[in-house]
């Protein structure tokens, strides 16, 4: 097997442990939701000592998912997905986003969180087309070769894989080598839609990006690598990038004009979707 341990302390997931925070519900904090314990919302308590819109990077982050999801749907005609890292059931799911526009499009959500595996597959699994699995986002051997992925993905057709808001979880460095598994894995014409906590690499930015990135691996929760845009283009390898390349997630082609200028966390996720040739 080419299953190996992966680089992130989530491979190991954190069960219903209410003394341990875990990825998924600090998420869901953060967005509003109600899925999370005191654990998880003293983590986002600890990072807002520095960086009092800690909230925004999730929000900045969602709103780009949804974006980006229709745009592939929409644009790239694209019409099966695999959303790695699914997170809790919230306002706006990845399947009725696509579905809204498609309604044959078909999704696999894919996450190893209990938390989620249990609501998720309430509230995710609404129709036949949208699915849930459990598998290590981080190890791309058993996502692809997850039966439940296997079951309802059709390879020789382009495939768009969403891993957004998750390899800030990973802290390893050799998180390209692992995407280029996945895409080696698909057919052209499939696309990658990636977002990640950034380090603006500015002088006013930066030191911001490093704090915050230390108080996440520092508390329960245990990850949270703020990488450079250099960092993030290599997620991508080779895939042709849909302009404006990899940018801050509110820039990312916004549903209209800024009329503020964005806070300081806003400016510390950027995303980005690109296209295999
Ligand atoms: N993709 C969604 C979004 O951007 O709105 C949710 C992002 S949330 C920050 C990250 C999700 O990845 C959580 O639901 C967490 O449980 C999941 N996750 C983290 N590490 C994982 C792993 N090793 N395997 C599977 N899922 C993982």
């Amino acid at each position: 097997s080419t299953r190996r341990a992966s680089g992130a302390p989530s491979s190991d997931p954190v069960g219903i442990d209410t003394t341990r925070a875990s990825i998924a519900r600090v998420y869901d904090a953060a967005l509003g939701g109600t899925d999370n314990y005191a654990i998880d919302r003293e983590v986002l308590a600890q990072v807002a000592r520095a960086a009092p819109e800690v909230k925004d990077l999730a929000w900045s982050n969602r709103q780009f998912l949804i974006r980006a999801a229709r745009f592939v749907v929409d644009q790239l005609r694209i019409d099966q997905f695999i959303d790695c890292g699914s997170g809790l059931p919230t306002a706006e799911n990845t399947h009725q986003v696509v579905q809204r526009l498609n309604d044959e499009a078909t999704v696999v959500y894919v996450d190893n969180d209990p938390v989620v595996l249990a609501h998720g597959r309430a509230l995710l699994e609404e129709n036949e087309r949208t699915h849930l699995v459990d598998a290590d986002i981080f190890v791309p051997e058993d996502v692809l070769g997850h039966e439940g992925v296997r079951k309802h993905i059709d390879f020789d057709r382009p495939v768009a894989l969403l891993h957004v808001g998750t390899w800030h979880h990973y802290l390893d460095d050799d998180a390209p080598d692992l995407m280029r598994r996945y895409i080696e894995a698909f057919a052209p014409g499939s696309a990658v839609v990636l977002s990640h906590f950034f380090d603006p690499e500015t002088a006013e930015l930066s030191p911001l990006a490093r704090r915050m990135e230390e108080l996440f691996i520092h508390s329960p929760m245990g990850s949270g690598r703020f990488r450079t845009r250099a960092q993030i283009e290599a997620l991508f390898g080779d895939l042709r990038m849909i302009e404006p390349g990899v940018a801050l997630c509110d820039l990312w082609w916004p549903d209209g004009p800024k009329i503020r200028p964005l806070n300081q966390v806003e400016q510390c996720i950027a995303g980005g979707v690109g296209v295999k040739e």
